[in-house]
């Protein structure tokens, strides 16, 4: 039997990470994917889906620019020409992987693998052998259990559309409900965005909430709250019913695409032969050092459900090979003020505690700073789309807590502030960093 210091199941953002880092501290190691390398991000999730959101942005800017006195005429759009592009850079993506394994050490087993046991891995009938394995399976999207629902298609469906969509229903209220919507009702769907509460976006900071929900609404989405689906059917004339309770009814759709919940990929991983504890929403419980109650076996990844995001994932896996291999037993990831960003229209970013969040864990030591303008950017437009920022500070030095944006350019904001908010940075540090105007980010420095 083959047998490696490392064995890692799953070839995505975190499996990928923890393998490169583990052959580059000199341990021999094995990965294992099943499908292609890159896992859902590269594949079916943040690349393909940032391809769409720039095509959309470049609609909206479209739109702006005979406010700007261009005059243009647009002969139309051509998804499929899109989609071809964008498939073509994923496809370079994967060539590269191939070559990055050889370049790295890593063996590369294709396949779907099992644990037989703590240390031996099984794939296509045969046995590998190691004395550390991580586990890095990853998610795949809910659909409801509810007549009807195999109509639909998920976000991986949304990847594998040839022909734009004319009518679109989008269930849900999370990222991607809200992202695949705005890009959609960007490129010119028709799109009604289907929430089972009365908000999107549940966790974010309220000023984010309903100023996106504002903006959206603004923008042409129709979005119905409170709806209890209880069924999809299929027309005569081909087009799609969605039903809700009490007889309400919503039709005309040629898709509807569910966006209500990703569950990890732990079923059939062999976990109970292992012994490895699963929770009952199939994520794989690990302590602060991605250990599982098994000894020797990890997990990193959406397939623990913490904070499903790429970088999340790779920061864990790169954490967790230092400490095994790179003889830095104390290192691990600390998931406190993790920034994120929903590539929405206008884009939503985030880092630490929402408002509501903060109260309730400091009461009246806390202090807000709200803004809310028109960029400078729409000073010729006929429809002016405001930007929102929130600083959210605690204590007599106004540390800061929370930072919360929406509007354009948020997305590529953020990631700077997040390093000051992680270094502890008070309302006096933003007062005293000079601004850089005309810009919308100099508002966070000017706040009073
Ligand atoms: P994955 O990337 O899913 O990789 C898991 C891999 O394991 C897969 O390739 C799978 O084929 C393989 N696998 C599973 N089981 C087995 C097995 N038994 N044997 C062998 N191989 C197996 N995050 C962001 O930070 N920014 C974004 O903009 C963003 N956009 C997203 C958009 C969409 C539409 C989606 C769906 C997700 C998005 N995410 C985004 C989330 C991000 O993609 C995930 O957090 C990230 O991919 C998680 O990495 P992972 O390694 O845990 O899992
Ligand atoms: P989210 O957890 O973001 O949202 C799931 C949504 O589904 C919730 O809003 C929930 O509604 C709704 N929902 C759940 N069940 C139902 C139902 N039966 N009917 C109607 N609505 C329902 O999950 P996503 O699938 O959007 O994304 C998965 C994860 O992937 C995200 O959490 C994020 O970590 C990651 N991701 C990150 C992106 C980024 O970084 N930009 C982009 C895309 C994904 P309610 O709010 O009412 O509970």
């Amino acid at each position: 039997m083959d047998s490696f210091d490392l064995i890692v199941i799953g070839g995505g953002s975190g499996g990928l990470s923890v393998a490169e880092r583990a052959a580059a501290h000199g341990a021999r190691v094995a990965l294992v994917e099943a499908d292609r390398l890159g896992g859902t991000c590269v594949n079916r999730g943040c690349v393909p889906k940032k391809v769409m959101w720039y095509g959309a942005e470049l609609a909206h800017a479209l739109n702006l620019a005979g406010d700007y006195g261009f005059d243009l005429e647009l002969h139309g759009f051509d998804w499929a020409e899109l989609v071809r592009r964008r498939q073509a850079y994923i496809d370079a993506i994967n060539r590269w992987y191939a070559t990055w394994v050889e370049d790295n050490d890593i063996t590369l087993i294709t396949g779907r693998a099992r644990l037989v046991d703590t240390r031996t891995v099984e794939v296509a009938g045969v046995r590998y052998r190691a004395d550390h394995i991580v586990l890095s399976p990853g998610a795949e999207p809910l659909v409801p259990e509810i007549p009807g629902a195999e109509l639909g298609i998920t976000s991986d469906g949304f990847f594998q559309l040839e022909r734009q969509p004319a009518e679109v229903a989008v269930v849900g209220a999370g990222y991607i409900a809200v992202e695949l919507a705005c890009t959609l009702r960007a490129l010119g769907s028709e799109v009604t965005l289907v929430l089972r509460g009365e908000q999107l976006l549940s966790r974010f900071d309220a000023l984010l909430r309903e100023g996106l929900m504002e903006e959206m609404i603004a923008d042409g989405i129709d979005i119905l709250p409170c709806v209890h689906l209880e069924g999809i059917t299929r027309g005569d004339d081909g087009t799609l019913t969605l039903h809700g309770a009490h007889g309400r009814t919503q039709g005309g759709f040629d898709t509807v695409v569910w966006a209500v919940g990703r569950r990890p990929l732990t079923s059939d991983l062999g976990l109970e032969t292992a012994g490895v504890a699963v929770a009952e929403d199939g994520t794989i419980p690990v302590d602060d050092f991605q250990n599982t109650n098994v000894p020797g076996i990890y997990a990193v990844g959406d397939a623990t459900g913490r904070a499903q995001l790429t970088p999340v994932a790779i920061a864990a896996g790169r954490r967790l090979a230092d400490r095994l291999f790179g003889g830095q037993p104390e290192r691990k990831l600390d998931y406190d003020l993790i920034p994120t960003v929903v590539f929405s229209h206008p884009p939503v970013a985030t880092v630490g505690l929402t408002e509501g969040e903060a109260r309730e864990r400091h009461g009246s030591a806390v202090k807000v700073y709200t803004t809310r303008f028109t960029p400078m950017r729409y000073a010729p437009a006929k429809r002016q789309r405001k930007t929102a920022m929130k600083l959210i500070t605690v204590g007599a030095k106004e540390r800061i807590v929370g930072l919360h944006i929406i509007g354009d350019g948020a997305d590529e904001m953020l990631q700077g502030f997040a390093v000051a908010v992680r270094m502890g940075a008070c309302k006096r540090d933003f007062d005293d960093t000079i601004a850089i105007h005309p810009t919308s980010a100099e508002e966070l420095v000017t706040l009073k």
